[in-house]
């Protein structure tokens, strides 16, 4: 029985584990550019991605080349 019981507790700590998985993709996404003031909000027209530049003054919303 004891064996049973230590099955029960190793499956609720897999899915516990399963759980906290897409709480460390949100610590991804904020952590993608390493910037003093913060990643420009434009979008790349060549990718459609967001650009990845850095704005270069506390405030600012868009890099140099997006003003
Ligand atoms: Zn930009």
């Amino acid at each position: 029985m004891k064996k049973i019981l230590l099955l029960a507790i190793a499956t609720g700590l897999l899915s516990f584990t399963t759980v906290k998985v897409p709480a460390d993709q949100n610590v991804k996404e904020k952590s993608e550019l390493d910037c003093n003031y913060g990643q420009c909000r434009a979008t790349a027209k060549s990718t459609g991605n967001q650009c990845m530049h850095c704005v270069s003054n506390s405030g600012d919303f868009y890099c140099y080349q997006h003003k």
